[in-house]
């Protein structure tokens, strides 16, 4: 079973799909981190997120990941960076870096592989990014296409950001998501859209509950009558 869970930042996208995996007993694979562990390479090797730069990363640049029970953990070669993925400098190079064609070619074939490769193991996937159910697996079981008010997600996200220590006004998390979901959804390449066959929940209003509830029925739904 993959289910792919896509939308722009803030939509609720990661909570949901971590707890919905965890419910259903599956494998979560949290996409935009491997992006995020793509940008961390570049900035360590102080190359711009060029095509150029990418021709002189990528060969040496190795993203991994592992899990211990359902926590996904990533990897630069054999260092884990799981947490340093989440830095500011990170968050602001992320999207630059994701417009590559290199790096999208390099992170859509792991992220099959790796998507597959747990499938199997364990019965399901649940994966979130922007792209997972129009280009990584267009032929997913299950598509969700996740939405919310920028108001709420700029809310969110500042939460977010005042759990981690780091106080910031309200005007500008809201700028800096708004500039996000325009970079991703006017890129050329996967640019951030709805599947066709993929349905909508707008979490404005809902519960962290009801998204993962969301998930996990229709995803028995699913398995029960294949549709
Ligand atoms: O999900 P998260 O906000 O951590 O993703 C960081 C960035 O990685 C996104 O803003 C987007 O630019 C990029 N990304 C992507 N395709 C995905 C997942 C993330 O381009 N499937």
């Amino acid at each position: 079973m993959i289910v792919t869970i896509d939308g722009p930042a803030g939509s609720g996208k990661s909570t949901t799909a971590r707890r919905a995996a965890e419910a259903l007993d599956y494998v979560y694979l949290d996409t935009g981190a491997m992006y995020r562990a793509v940008a961390l390479g570049f900035l360590r090797a102080g190359v711009a997120p060029t095509r150029d730069g990418a021709a002189a990363v990528l060969p040496s640049l190795h993203v991994g990941v592992r899990y211990d029970g359902p926590q996904m953990r990533v990897f630069l070669e054999d260092e884990e960076v799981t947490s340093q993925i989440r830095s500011p400098e990170v968050g602001q190079t992320v999207s630059d870096v994701s417009t590559l064609a290199p790096v999208r070619e390099y992170m859509v074939e792991e992220q099959r592989r790796i998507g597959r490769a747990q499938d199997e193991v364990h019965g399901g996937v649940v994966l979130d990014g922007r792209d997972t159910g129009t280009v990584v697996f267009p032929e997913a079981d299950l598509k969700i296409f996740m939405v919310a008010d920028l108001d709420e997600r700029a809310r969110r996200r500042q939460q977010e950001y005042a759990e981690s220590g780091d106080e910031r006004s309200l005007d500008e998390v809201r700028a800096e998501i708004a500039e996000r979901d325009r970079q991703d959804r006017h890129r050329d390449l996967a640019p951030l859209r709805r599947a066709a066959d993929a349905v909508e929940l707008d979490t404005t209003d809902c519960t962290i509950a009801e998204q993962v509830a969301f998930v996990v029925d229709h995803v028995k739904a699913h398995s029960k009558w294949g549709t």
